[in-house]
């Protein structure tokens, strides 16, 4: 019990940390080596489900609600700013053509 009110926390930061770092290889591969990005989201996908941590915003808009597909930013999707008075932005998925809203708080 000891023990893991003092692990527990270090873990998941550890975990966190290499979601991030996955993810950001996943988008900076995406374009050079897109098996190796798939592979990279992949992998911080199973962390996330590993260790119960749910993915900070950032990081989940880089996969697609729909299909689940890691989706990189510019590359198989798009993401359009809102005209709107109400500032938002706008994902579109390139391989299963789902389009989902987020609208940035002021
Ligand atoms: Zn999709």
């Amino acid at each position: 019990m000891f023990l893991e009110i003092i692990v527990k926390p270090a873990v998941r930061k550890i975990a966190m940390e290499r979601m991030q770092i996955l993810i950001e290889n996943a988008i900076t591969n995406a374009k050079i080596n897109p098996e190796l990005s798939q592979r990279q989201a992949f992998l911080a996908r199973r962390i996330s489900s590993r260790h119960k941590i749910r993915m900070p915003y950032d990081l989940r808009m880089v996969f697609c609600k729909k299909c689940k597909s890691f989706i990189a930013p510019g590359i198989n999707s798009r993401i359009r700013l809102g005209r709107a008075s109400v500032k938002s932005i706008r994902i579109s998925c390139y391989l299963c053509g789902h389009i989902y809203r987020k609208i940035i708080p002021q």
